[in-house]
């Protein structure tokens, strides 16, 4: 594998922006590899600037549900940008855009836009002390919800206590603010309510987690959530940032039949472009400004390039039949992998949920948090570096999901399962 002009772009690259990336899971660190420089993609495919082809299985984090270069889209973005980029003022798409995710999550009634995930997140949680009047939140270990610093809190030592920052520059006082609980442990949930009472404004969940790798909520958990925090007079955020217009038409919400009070979009909603939106009761979103108290605003929100390019997505996803084909996609991929895999079944454990899966070098199953953590990375890592030479490119974390997408095929995922099969002979005999 030639990758010489990647080499040279990383090389530049590490002059002038910090570890040569915008964002640092790019730099192929926890695989032990330099980066690999896109230079554009097709489908299920992306090419490097120096030639070299691979099945794509990050589809840009997620949004990428139709492949790349979706020609539809493609066309939605042109006709826009014939008419200019930005107006900082109020455009006819941002309309459509509230209107059709609305319909797609019947819990939210009202919807605001924002460009990015972490935008959405920091905002609804703002708002949710804002209707509360309460200062503290509770997230779950593992759930990743963008990188605003009420979320990069890492569990304390015993549950009891709230949690430490994760990254430095984020205040004690704001560790302070967001507990820590354990995902598919309700206990852990209630635990904190009691020891908290009338001082948490909200919880904020990946309700299907995607930020360990693919970890599924166990039955019942969700609900079991939704009664606790509506006891409590405690909002419950889902961060469907991934799950949305993915796990089903309507989200996690829709496949596990959970209404939360606020939920929060974007990766898929922005078509390939930077989007985010938040919504919700609209008794609760009409605390935001200008109507009320909750400030929260955006230069570029509503953005029409991103507008169209988010409409031309859902209308497609709207089509019928449109999740079963990603269902049977997300299934005959999953019949492939458990055939490559069957010789070592009991080293390695698959977890997928339609159009996501992981593959986690961990025997036993991955249904905790916990579980996940056990995972052998050193041997995930070369597993990646093995599959990348064979034209796989997947996640660059064990802790990240496979993203599929309509423009996979049979030939793809063959392609893909034979190279796994192939791999993990080399890795395990
Ligand atoms: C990606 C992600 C975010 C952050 O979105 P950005 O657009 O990267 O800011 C938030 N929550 C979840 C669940 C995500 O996967």
């Amino acid at each position: 594998m030639n990758t010489k002009l990647s080499e040279a772009l990383f090389e530049q690259a590490n002059r002038y922006i910090p570890g040569g990336v915008n964002s640092p899971v790019r730099a192929f660190r926890s695989v032990g590899m330099n980066p690999l420089f896109i230079d554009h993609g097709k489908g299920s495919h992306i090419f490097d600037v120096d030639g070299n082809e691979y099945i794509d299985f990050i589809s840009s984090w997620g949004p990428l549900i139709l492949g790349h270069a979706n020609p539809t889209i493609q066309t939605a973005i042109q006709a826009e940008v014939e008419k200019g980029t930005s107006y900082g003022a109020c455009n006819a798409l941002e309309v459509e855009m509230a209107k059709a995710i609305c319909s797609f999550f019947p819990s939210t009634e009202k919807v605001r836009m924002v460009n990015s995930g972490t935008e959405a997140t920091m905002s609804a949680i703002r708002l949710a002390r804002g209707y509360t009047g309460r200062s503290r939140i509770i997230k779950f270990d593992g759930c990743y919800h963008g990188h605003a610093d009420s979320f990069l809190i890492n569990a304390g030592s015993g549950l009891a206590t709230y949690g430490a920052s994760g990254s430095a520059g984020v205040t004690e006082h704001t560790a302070h603010d967001t507990l820590v609980a354990v995902y598919n442990d309700i206990n852990s949930v209630r635990n904190l309510l009691d020891l908290y009472p009338q001082e948490i404004a909200a919880v904020i969940i990946e309700p299907i987690m995607g930020n360990m790798g693919l970890i599924l909520p166990k039955n019942g958990f969700l609900q079991e959530l939704r009664e606790l925090t509506r006891e409590r007079g405690v909002l419950l955020i889902f961060d469907e940032v991934i799950s949305g217009f993915r796990a089903a038409k309507g989200g996690a919400q829709e496949l596990y039949g959970v209404c939360p009070d606020l939920t929060c979009l974007g990766k898929i909603i922005g078509g390939g472009l930077p989007v985010g939106a938040f919504g919700g009761r609209a008794e609760i979103m009409d605390l935001l400004s200008p109507l009320g108290p909750v400030y929260q605003a955006g230069t570029l929100s509503g953005n029409p390039l991103a507008m169209a390019a988010g409409l031309a997505m859902l209308k497609q996803l709207a089509e019928e039949g449109f999740y079963d084909k990603l269902e049977e996609i997300g299934a005959e991929f999953e019949r492939l992998v458990r055939e490559a895999i069957a010789p070592y079944k009991n080293l390695l454990s698959f977890n997928r949920c339609g159009s996501l899966c992981t593959l986690f070098f961990k025997s036993g199953g991955v249904k905790m948090n916990e579980d996940a953590k056990l995972s052998d990375t050193g041997l995930y890592a070369r597993y990646f570096r093995m599959m990348i030479e064979r034209g796989i490119y997947l996640p660059p974390s064990q802790f990240e999901c496979m993203f599929l997408g309509v423009a996979h095929n049979t030939e793809d995922l063959q392609r893909t399962s034979k190279a796994m099969r192939e791999v993990l002979d080399i890795l395990f005999t």
